[in-house]
């Protein structure tokens, strides 16, 4: 890998690692019409669709005893990886859970309480490598929220893989259902003679996943529109290149499209990190997928003028992940606020929160992190307000209220305060 200078970088260099994007226009139209078949035609379009796109001739949708088959078939050693994920993220959630809350001032009582969602669909990818961590990571936290029914889909195959069953049982689904892709998604969204529709749509995919999630989003919620798995790494000089080249390794073999970023104030490290990621690279399983995603043109290793200026760039590149080895981790993500999670010093790789420490790993991606969180159990909640005011909080707002009321010409709406005072 070459090291580039930041302070060298061209607009269009700059644009391409600052403004990246999921690249869904292309299909969009694609997307719509599987979208539009499976809601106008339930399920004979899913199994059309799963003919074409899985190769599997689907004759009931539902698997949910399948799934529970295939938690008690598993391994013991996976059984107990997956309850010990389960457990640390439901953790993690549960206190994300919120109270109702509610003060009193001037007469007026005034609060906030929060409803879980009634149902929620989890997409559980499957395509071409299974991802039982992804199952865990929508099912567990909309348990923790209180969604009564949570739905998991997972594209059906000659054998669906048993881990990625086991793990939505053990996250606890209500119902399983063996379809994938765009026609999934249309299918939580609008509901079919098998599957039913869902309040809120969660879960990674692949660019028919996603662009589907695009194409639902107004008529059911959904969490975001998370594209290919991203990190950016933040070193001083103190770090060790070896570790820090394996953070980017390890994300580079998720996707061809993922983008692994270094950036560093000291030129040495920089240097050992590009040969060390370029000989680690070529002892993983998956080189060939690595190596695309580090030619990616938002891939790259960095060297800032200062931790100042480095910090500045992790900020505006708004990573997924953002991996911080250096003297004083905390006093560099204190410059921070775009990302979508953080992992401080030498023990916390990126891993860990992918699998198994309790964070969610459905994170934003393609820059939206200044815009948007990751999953969290506030995806699967609505809050309303509720208010109470005495006899002597409404009077003391009579005026402010009829006065504005009649400012916009919606004399009625004075009218119903005064009348309670005209008695
Ligand atoms: P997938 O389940 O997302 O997609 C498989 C489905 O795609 C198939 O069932 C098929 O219906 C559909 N499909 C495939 N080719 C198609 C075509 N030409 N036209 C229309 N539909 C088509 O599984 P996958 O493909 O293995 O992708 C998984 C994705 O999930 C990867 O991109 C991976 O990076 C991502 N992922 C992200 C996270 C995260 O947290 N960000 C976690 C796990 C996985």
């Amino acid at each position: 890998m070459d090291v580039q200078s930041i302070s060298e970088l061209d607009p269009a260099e700059r644009r391409a690692l600052f403004e990246r994007d999921a690249g869904l226009e292309e299909i969009r139209d694609d997307v719509a019409e599987i979208v539009h078949r499976v809601r106008e035609e339930g399920d004979v379009a899913l199994r059309e669709y799963c003919r074409k796109f899985d190769d599997v001739e689907v004759g009931n949708f539902d698997i949910t005893d399948e799934a529970e088959r295939a938690y008690e078939s598993i391994d013991d050693d996976v059984r107990e990886a997956i309850e010990t994920a389960a457990d640390n993220i439901r953790g993690f959630h549960q206190r994300q859970v919120r109270e109702d809350w509610s003060y009193e001032t001037e007469g007026r009582e005034l609060g906030r309480r929060f409803y879980p969602l009634d149902s929620a669909g989890v997409y559980a990818p499957g395509g071409t490598a299974a991802y039982p961590s992804s199952a865990l990571m929508g099912i567990v936290p909309a348990k923790a929220a209180g969604v009564d029914h949570v739905v998991a889909v997972t594209p059906p195959a000659e054998q669906i893989n048993p881990v990625t069953l086991a793990a939505i049982h053990a996250g606890g689904a209500d119902a399983v259902y063996q379809v994938g892709g765009a026609q999934a998604i249309s299918a939580m969204a609008y509901g079919t003679e098998s599957i039913d529709s869902v309040d809120v749509i969660v879960g990674p995919g692949n660019r028919w996943v996603t662009a589907a999630k695009a194409e639902v989003r107004g008529d059911v919620k959904i969490d975001m529109l998370a594209g290919p798995s991203e990190v950016l790494v933040l070193a001083d000089g103190t770090a060790d290149p070896e570790r820090l080249a394996a953070e980017m390794v390890a994300q580079a073999e998720h996707d061809p499209h993922a983008a692994v970023v270094t950036v560093t104030d000291d030129e040495d490290l920089a240097a050992a990190v590009a040969e060390e990621i370029d000989a680690q690279a070529g002892e993983r399983d998956r080189e060939e997928i690595i190596r695309d995603a580090l030619d990616n043109e938002a891939s790259g290793v960095f060297v800032a003028r200062s931790m100042s200026e480095a910090a500045l760039f992790a900020d505006q590149f708004a990573p997924e992940h953002i991996y911080v080895e250096a003297d004083d981790e905390d006093a560099l993500l204190d410059r921070i606020e775009n990302y979508g999670s953080a992992f401080l010093g030498p023990y916390s790789p990126v891993a860990a929160g992918d699998y198994a420490s309790g964070t969610n790993h459905v994170l934003p991606t393609d820059a939206q992190a200044r815009l948007a969180s990751g999953l969290s159990v506030d995806t699967f909640v609505r809050s309303a307000t509720v208010q109470r005011l005495s006899e002597d909080g409404l009077s003391e707002l009579r005026e402010t209220i009829t006065t504005l009321a009649d400012r916009e010409g919606l004399e009625a709406h004075a009218h119903s305060v005064d009348v309670r005072f005209e008695k």
